[in-house]
């Protein structure tokens, strides 16, 4: 790849996690029933994304390599509606590819056979004939090995393997009819079963001390509804990632989101703990911007004040009711 290609791939590939985050969507935009996440060390060294999604064909798994390539997006009208996929910008494969060894292996759903394509540095080494299960299976090994100033940036492996865990598992708790399952070093971290309910997700994930724990959010005002699992005010951790918010499905790190929580345990929290939340927040496509940097997983909203209000008596309520 040349330097401006790998420069750009810094955009999108900023460490093991924003791999992880890509392929994990790639998996859910195409109709995946089990996703399976399995990382070495930091991931650098290897990681695998499976799922059993609609699979590509030949030439389609030819063309999902190219550069600026999606099947997502048909015209511009898709792009101002407020893309329903995760993934439109059609780059995620190919930048991931020009910064790593990756190996796809892909066969369609009821299709006849599978295919292997090989990508090294940015470019295709090879295509052929592969036995395979229905579906996708993208392997990255070797990351940022061409790309020496990029991996400097890296932190320790438990710090690469934390972003990772909490990418999955964001994903994990927001697809609760999907089972997600997150290994590391050959070890399961959890599995969730994808039977459709937010508590049976939250208990995979966080176990059962803190499943007991949360209590039910239905609420919401003035188009915005909010829905979700908070816990009570004894149940805490003294880092806000297990505070997880989330707009029109994705989501999002929302100073916002996260102080209207906050708002609504009015100071039953003791110093420095913050609260495990699962919220749901839905407003209209039109009035939020949750796309507005390819990596950060920030968000706009045109009423910030109209959220804020509901998503704090939505919690609120939960939590006199409980
Ligand atoms: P985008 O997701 O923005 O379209 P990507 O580079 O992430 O761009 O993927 C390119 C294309 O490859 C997708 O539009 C999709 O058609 C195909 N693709 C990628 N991952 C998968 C997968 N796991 N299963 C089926 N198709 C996939
Ligand atoms: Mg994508």
């Amino acid at each position: 790849a040349g330097t401006v290609q790998r420069i750009a791939a810094g955009e999108v590939v900023e460490r093991p996690a924003s791999v992880v985050k890509e392929l994990v969507e790639n998996s859910l935009d195409a109709d995946a029933s089990r996703v399976s996440v399995a990382v070495e060390g930091d991931g650098t060294r290897e990681l695998r994304v499976r799922d059993d999604g609609v699979g590509m064909t030949e030439s389609a798994l030819r063309t999902a390599v190219e550069e600026h390539t999606t099947s997502k997006i048909r015209d511009i009208d898709d792009l101002e509606a407020g893309v329903g996929t995760l993934g439109f910008r059609g780059e995620a494969l190919h930048t991931i590819g020009a910064v790593s060894r990756m190996t796809i292996r892909s066969k369609p759903r009821g299709g006849a056979r599978g295919t292997e394509l090989v990508y090294e540095g940015g470019a295709v080494e090879s295509v052929s004939p592969a036995g395979c299960p229905e579906g996708t299976v993208v392997e990255v090994r070797d990351l940022f090995f061409n790309t020496p100033a990029r991996r400097k940036f890296l932190k320790t492996e438990a710090t690469e393997f934390d972003h990772i865990n909490t990418v999955v598992t964001q994903y994990a708790l927001a697809n609760p009819d999907v089972a997600v399952s997150l290994e590391h070093d050959d070890r399961e971290v959890f599995a969730t079963e994808g039977r459709g309910s937010r508590e049976a997700a939250v208990l995979s994930v966080y176990g059962r001390e803190v499943a007991e724990s949360m209590t039910r959010v239905d609420g919401g005002t003035d188009g915005v509804s909010v829905e979700g699992l908070v816990s009570d005010p004894e149940t805490t951790r003294s880092t806000r990632e297990y505070l997880s918010t989330f707009v029109n499905g994705r989501y999002v790190t929302s100073p916002v989101l996260r102080e209207a929580v906050l708002d609504a345990y009015g100071g039953q929290l003791a110093p420095d703990r913050y609260p495990f939340a699962v919220l749901f927040v839905e407003v209209p496509p039109e009035t939020v911007d949750v796309n507005v940097h390819p990596r950060k997983m920030e968000v706009r909203f045109d009423d910030e004040q109209g959220v804020r209000r509901a998503v704090r008596e939505g919690v609120e309520s939960a939590l006199i009711e409980s």
